[in-house]
């Protein structure tokens, strides 16, 4: 092989067919509008017509990633295949569309400086001035360029933060220079805004919405549609009011009013002809819509048999962001059954000896869900506890897996002081560690497992039994391990481990048999779970659950007959 092939060999794939069009979504007014489900769901049209669609989000913030950053503010950091740890909107994508996430679809402004700088000071820019234009554009454009693969026809850009934000500008200007470089037929811009309801005017006001586009303008954007979020809908006349002030034609003003569900808004997008409108604008040809699947997910989704109670036992319940794909997960697990799942949020620190019954006797399920740092364990120890000897279906996910095999070493091996060295550095008895402790290496501050691992499971056991496959990958974000000194206790006492990593390095999966449902994992299926694809753990969790649910149910009704009986026999 020549040289000049090898290194052709090494160049990406050259685009076959049109190129990658653009369709950048920014928002206007306030935070919180929903630019991330809107992407999403246009995305979700896009590809339900037959079109490869990518989406990517640009945070403005300086951080370099949210892995960092608390959850109380920032809520669920998302975990892609690759390990990167991402905005929760990216879960959203994922849970939209098939695209595959990669740390290359998220983006902060904190990691297009970091590069920059690193550049910098390797001197690649030969002692010339660095500045925001062209330098920071430049490399937010050849950011954007990334994502547009051979294998992508559409790629959604989404801007974070709101129009006027000093922090956004580079992003903004970076997707201006691509709309004059690339042409109107190749780039749409998509302005999600904020129609209020005054209701002492009894009016819905477009002012906010006139002032954003204004802005967005003055930089040099005019949007090609706007997505007016709203309580209701927006009639004809308001409509053309925003299209004429705005100057986007009459049937681009689309109102986004709000849903029960985040899935419901492809539909709604639909009804409009958002996608229609989009591809029309970029001269797409593509196929009908094909829906039906989405639709009768929404069936079971409006029209469920009944409803199973499920309780998070977690530190971060007040912040529900911070359990996003969680909370999606379970809702998906009970699509799978045509059940509603009623999420109980219960504050770990708030769980007691004394009152556990009380606080979980009535739960169809409990669940102990990722988390960091010792607040609140006793109180999750002790729902566990709760959990398994009352039979009560229980999923332990990475810190709850950690937790629930803790408690088992204490109250069932008998070990009282088993632990965690992140909760009891000096512990005795330590069932979690970070192997390098073992190894005698420094600890590597923040190096975790993280992404796509993947894991073997033990035919015979529940976990085979969920997947139906003898090998299955799953995303983690964990320091802490499982001790496998403790194989043998764990085990001579009915625990078993029933996945672990094909070296046996890491152990991944715990169950215990003598139980309707009772299983730990230390990866997050939560990042995998899609409302068209339940994660096949949260399927049957929830399906444990149900069981129970009908089965007290039943045993309530028998004691109502019973009661009857006995009156009318008195
Ligand atoms: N704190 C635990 C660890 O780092 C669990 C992490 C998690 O639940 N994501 O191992």
């Amino acid at each position: 092989m020549t040289v000049s092939q090898q290194s052709n060999s090494n160049a990406p794939a050259e685009r076959q067919g049109p190129p990658c069009k653009f369709i950048f979504v920014t928002g206007g007014v306030v935070s919180s509008l929903g630019k991330g489900i809107a992407a999403a769901s246009i995305a979700n049209l896009l590809e339900s017509r037959g079109l490869r669609v990518t989406l990517q989000k640009m945070d403005p913030y300086l951080n370099v990633d949210p892995g960092t950053m608390s959850p109380f503010q920032h809520g669920e950091v998302f975990v892609t295949d690759d390990g990167a740890e991402t905005d929760l909107d990216l879960g959203h994508y994922e849970r939209f569309t098939h695209a595959k996430l990669t740390q290359a679809n998220n983006w902060t402004s904190g990691r297009i400086y970091e590069k920059i700088l690193t550049k910098e000071r390797r001197g690649d820019y030969l002692g010339k001035t660095v500045q925001v234009i062209p330098h920071v554009t430049n490399e937010i454009k050849a950011s954007i360029q990334r994502v547009a693969t051979p294998d992508v026809d559409v790629a959604l850009i989404e801007i974070g933060g709101t129009v006027g934000d000093i922090e956004s500008l580079p992003f903004l200007e970076a997707i201006r220079q691509m709309r004059h470089e690339m042409g109107r037929d190749n780039t749409a811009f998509v302005h999600v805004t904020l129609v209020p309801y005054i209701a002492a005017a009894g009016e819905l006001k477009t002012k906010p919405t006139q002032h954003s586009v204004k802005e967005l303008r003055s930089i040099g954007i005019q949007p090609d549609l706007l997505v007016c979020r709203t309580e209701g809908d927006i009639s004809r006349d308001i409509r053309e009011k925003i299209a004429l002030f705005c100057d986007v034609a009459g049937d681009a003003v689309v109102a986004a009013a709000d849903v029960d569900s985040v899935y419901k808004v492809p539909v709604k997008f639909a009804e409009q002809q958002v996608d229609e409108i989009l591809l029309h604008h970029l001269r797409i040809d593509a196929q009908p819509r094909r829906l039906e699947p989405w639709l009768e997910m929404l069936d079971r989704l409006d029209h469920p048999d009944y409803t199973v109670t499920i309780g998070i036992v977690g530190k971060y319940v007040d912040y529900e962001d911070s359990y996003k794909s969680l909370k999606e997960s379970l809702l998906h697990g009970g699509l799978a059954h045509r059940v509603r799942v009623e999420v109980r949020w219960v504050e770990a620190e708030s769980i007691t000896p004394a009152e556990a019954h009380q606080q979980l006797a009535s739960l169809d399920g409990i669940l102990v869900p990722g988390g960091f740092g010792n607040r609140g364990i006793d109180g999750m120890l002790e729902a566990i506890r709760y959990a398994r000897e009352s039979k009560i279906p229980y999923f332990g996910i990475c810190l709850g897996m950690q937790t629930m095999v803790i408690e088992f070493v204490r109250n069932v091996c008998g070990i009282a002081d088993a632990h965690s060295t992140e909760f009891e550095p000096a512990a005795k008895n330590r069932v979690f560690f970070k192997l390098r402790e073992l190894k005698g290496v420094e600890d590597l501050g923040g190096t975790m497992r993280l992404g796509s691992w993947p894991c073997v499971l033990k035919p015979g056991t529940l976990a085979h039994d969920c997947y139906g496959e003898d090998k299955i990958d799953e995303r983690h974000r964990h320091r802490y391990e499982f001790n496998r000194e403790f194989d043998e206790p764990i085990q001579s006492k009915g625990m078993v481990i029933s996945g672990e990593t094909p070296d046996h390095t890491y152990v991944e999966i715990c169950e215990l048999p003598d139980h309707p449902w009772y299983l730990g994992c230390q990866f997050h299926p939560e990042f995998k779970s899609k409302p068209l694809e339940p994660h096949p753990l949260f399927a049957s969790f929830v399906g444990a659950a149900s069981q129970r649910r009908a089965g007290r149910d039943s045993e309530r009704k028998r004691s109502e007959e019973e009661q009857f009986l006995r009156a009318g026999n008195r």
